[in-house]
């Protein structure tokens, strides 16, 4: 189903993301971890495409095996900045054949090439939400960042460019994680000046160990935490299990706020941890219902 149609549909909706091995050797774990995640039933899950923009040999595969094999709606990801257009008709092709037609329309980082963009390579993930619509008939999200995009000029000038990427074809956006929920209501709240009316989805990042506080870091572009975040983890940094039961409870609390404020598509970064996904779908078992 496409993901416009099931936002529709279901007044709440909790997603989960997946991202694929980096090597093949890895398939047979990842495919458990689908399994399992599935069991929890999420609204869809979505698949990650490489790291930091570069390309990804299996996020198809991952993808397929989500909608295909576990009957869960796929979200595949795809960056086009490290990519040729030969490589992202390829991987549009594969989607197709395999009937998954929700894609995440992503920029990536910048490639490495001083030179950048070369010719055939896309400057912005606008770009290649054209060519997804021209393609064929999938259903396309972006990504949107209640903080700023890191190398924007300002935030202001960032929400300008989302609506242009709104405008080329986002029937939804995710957002990136944040840890403040005022800063997503003030970040809707701008969007709706701008006449950006697609259904945002809120990006929850569950933290349960101390070392994703350096990836945090570089995503948020700078930006402080909050006191109440940040108290947690240096009290529970030497201790894994009290982390990641405080991870799990701050990140229910988040969501508990944005439901109850009228923000109900929640989409969990679960990092591949499905007791992770599953202990926060347990503490939402009354007020989120999978059916
Ligand atoms: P864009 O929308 O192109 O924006 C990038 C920058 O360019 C912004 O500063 C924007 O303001 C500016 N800009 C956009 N359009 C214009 C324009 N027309 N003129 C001038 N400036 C413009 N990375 C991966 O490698 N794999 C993944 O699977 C992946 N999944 C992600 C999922 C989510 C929900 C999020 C939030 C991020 C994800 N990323 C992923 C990271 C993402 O690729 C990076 O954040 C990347 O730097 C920007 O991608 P974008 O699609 O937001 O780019």
């Amino acid at each position: 189903m496409k993901i416009s149609e099931l936002l529709k549909q279901k007044e709440v909706t909790i997603s989960c993301e997946l991202f694929p091995p980096k090597k093949g050797s890895g398939l047979a774990k990842a495919h458990e971890v689908v399994r399992e995640m599935a069991k929890l039933k999420p609204a869809y899950m979505s698949v990650t495409y490489g790291a930091s923009g570069g390309i990804s040999e299996h996020t198809v595969d991952i993808a397929n095996e989500v909608q295909n094999v576990n009957g869960i709606t796929a979200l595949a990801h795809l960056t086009c900045a490290s990519s040729g257009r030969d490589k992202i008709q390829e991987v549009l092709a594969q989607l197709q054949e395999k009937k998954i037609e929700n894609i995440l329309a992503l920029r990536g980082d910048i490639p490495a090439n001083l030179d950048f963009p070369l010719p055939n390579q896309y400057h912005h993930a606008s770009e290649l939400i054209e060519e997804i619509k021209a393609f064929g008939d999938f259903c396309i999200g972006g990504a949107c960042y209640p903080e700023g995009h890191p190398e924007a000029e300002s935030i202001e000038k960032d929400i300008d460019n989302l609506k242009r990427k709104v405008e080329a074809g986002c029937a939804f956006l995710t957002t990136q994680m944040f840890f403040d929920n005022d800063i997503l209501y003030n970040f809707l709240y701008r969007a709706l000046k701008k006449n950006i009316e697609v259904p945002v989805i809120a990006g929850i990042m569950p933290i349960t160990n101390a070392s994703q506080m350096t990836q945090i870091a570089s995503l948020s572009g700078g930006s402080i935490l909050p006191r109440r975040f940040r108290a947690m983890v240096e009290r529970f940094a030497d201790n894994p299990a009290a982390l990641k039961q405080a991870g799990i409870a701050y990140a229910t609390d988040q969501i508990i706020d944005l439901i109850a404020n009228g923000v109900t598509h929640v989409h969990i970064y679960a990092m591949n941890k499905p007791d992770v996904a599953g202990a926060i779908f347990d503490n939402l078992s009354e007020i989120y219902h999978a059916e």
